[in-house]
């Protein structure tokens, strides 16, 4: 169940949220906490109104609620609130806290949970960590009553996430398929709150954009229409995105919505990552079938997968870095499984080009290319593939002349023959010869990316109007290379082409995984 967290301040705020998140949850918690006035009787009144199941909370400051203050719980006020509620027989679940089992003075409000057959959650929150052994805090938390165990954790690492999602199978052996809850919260617990329900765990909580209930809250509408909750079903095919930052990759949007267009049973979720390594032990877990790879982890991830004897594309040996990951084979290296490690900005740069000179259009042409980093590389690698002549310009003359000589023996290993490719620095000199490599112009630097938009990293190459100029900075899909370029008659494309091409062609070869399975 995805779980609607009620967390503004009026009843009023209330129902404006009920309504619209409408079709979005299955099951609502109302965080009596919050209230600015909590009223048992109107609490009550709008809790009968909600045909979902609801739960009954009355959080404490100290466990990131907003009952009592800091340095006063006014614990006797809130227990007697809790009985009041959960006395009214309106809400199939009240939330306990962990300390109160076995204390005198919460004993009225478990006895009026049981009169009324409310079921209670046994809740811990831990704000910093996870516990040792996470087994056995669920297992206490259960109780003798069977009660629900519900853990709310803080994992600060890969390697927690990874521990946080090796307890959910045996969560759901000891407590039953939905019979427990079990979530990481912060920037890394996200994908527990993405993937926890089918783990198995009972729900996933969910709040109010701007009115977040705990740090990774995703709201209602997201979970459904970004991440596929309400069409996943069991044995759902998980892929991803790793990266350190990635919260705000929109990568997401882009693969979830194709998977259920597609009528795939799929999911794409976005993994802070820490440690490539400790990923790739995650992946076996969740037997996660691709992933995407980014900022800073390309270059990791290749070096991993040649490690693992991946097979790997001759793009990302170009580049030195890889940006997609997908499983061949079995589900898991244990059952004689691997993966294969591809460079997609090859595909995704080559895409537009092609469109505009036809597939064997290319053959012959000549080209400058400005930069000489990781992204130029697959620049470089699909251009010379193609039979592009190459110019490389670079601030750093050294760099160009190492990528070039790379290019050239990839090619040759290849056992084909390399175009012409040569280097020169990024400066006069350079943009002299460069009159010599002009049916296309690439640019590759971050010069005149968001924020710095004045920026032009070759000011002083002038267009005569008959280049193709493609600049894959996407951000700004304008930069003042490429304005320039269009005002002096040359024909364009944007980074915004080449990066919705890598994602196409990512998102081919994930759909493709998920059709063919572990064949
Ligand atoms: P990178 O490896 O850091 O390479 C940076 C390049 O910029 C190097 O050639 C560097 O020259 C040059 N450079 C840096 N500062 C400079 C300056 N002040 N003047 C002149 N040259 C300078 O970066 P990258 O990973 O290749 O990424 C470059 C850009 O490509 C980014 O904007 C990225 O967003 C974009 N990109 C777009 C796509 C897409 O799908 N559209 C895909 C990948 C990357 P030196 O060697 O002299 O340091």
């Amino acid at each position: 169940m995805v779980c609607l967290t009620l967390t503004l301040q009026t009843l009023d705020e209330w129902r404006d949220t009920l309504e619209r998140y409408a079709g979005y949850y299955q099951c609502v918690e109302l965080r009596v906490d919050l209230l600015e006035d909590p009223d048992s009787a109107s609490v009550v009144e709008l809790a009968s109104g909600i045909p979902q199941p609801t739960i009954v909370a009355v959080r404490r400051v100290r466990d990131g609620g907003g009952f009592g203050t800091p340095s006063a719980d006014h614990e006797r006020e809130r227990l007697a609130l809790l009985e009041d509620l959960v006395a009214s027989e309106t809400f199939a679940f009240v939330d306990l806290e962990d300390d109160l089992r076995g204390l005198g003075a919460a004993e009225s409000v478990e006895a009026a949970a049981e009169t009324t057959g409310t079921r209670i959650i046994r809740s811990l929150h831990d704000f910093e960590g996870i516990p040792d052994d996470i087994d056995a805090t669920l297992d206490r938390l259960a109780g003798p009553h069977r009660e629900i165990p519900k853990l709310a954790v803080t994992p600060n690492s890969t390697a927690d996430v990874h521990r946080l999602f090796r307890a959910y199978g045996p969560a759901c052996d000891r407590h039953g398929d939905g019979g427990f809850i079990l979530l990481g919260m912060g920037r890394f617990g996200v994908p527990t709150r993405i993937l926890s329900r089918l783990c198995g765990a009972l729900l996933t909580y969910t709040s109010p954009t701007g009115a977040e209930a705990a740090p990774g809250h995703i709201d209602p509408e997201t979970m459904d229409t970004v991440y596929n909750a309400s069409v996943l079903q069991a044995e759902a095919r998980i892929f991803g995105v790793i990266g350190n930052p990635v919260l705000h990759s929109r990568s997401p949007h882009y693969h979830n919505p194709r998977f259920r267009r597609d009528e795939l049973n799929a999911v794409y979720v976005p993994f802070p990552t820490d440690d490539v390594a400790e990923f790739f032990h995650l992946a076996e877990t969740l037997r996660i079938q691709g992933f995407s790879v980014t900022i800073p982890h390309k270059e990791a991830a290749l070096a991993h997968l040649t490690r693992l004897g991946a097979k790997i594309d001759d793009g990302s040996r170009a580049a030195g870095s890889c940006n997609t990951v997908v499983r061949r084979g079995p589900d898991s290296l244990a059952e004689g499984g691997s993966f294969a490690g591809a460079n997609t900005d090859v595909p995704g740069f080559l895409r537009p080009l092609e469109e505009l000179f036809g597939s064997d259009g290319l053959l012959g042409k000549s080209a400058t290319i400005i930069g000489a980093g990781g992204a130029a590389r697959a620049v470089c690698y699909a251009l010379a593939s193609r039979g592009v002549s190459l110019l490389v310009l670079n601030r750093t003359l050294a760099r160009a002349e190492q990528l070039v000589g790379d290019i050239r023996s990839i090619l040759v290993d290849r056992g084909r023959e390399a175009s012409e490719l040569a280097a020169a620095p990024l400066a006069r000199d350079g943009f002299r010869r460069s009159e010599h490599y002009r049916d296309i112009v690439v640019q590759t630097t971050g010069i005149g990316m968001t924020p710095n938009v004045d920026a032009d990293p070759a000011a002083e190459l002038e267009f005569s109007g008959a280049e193709v100029v493609y600049d894959i900075i996407y951000t700004p899909e304008r930069t003042v290379f490429l304005s320039r370029a269009e005002e002096a008659g040359c024909r364009v494309i944007s980074g915004r082409a080449m990066f919705d091409g890598q994602a196409a062609e990512q998102y081919r070869m994930f759909a493709e995984r998920v059709r063919l399975g572990g064949t």
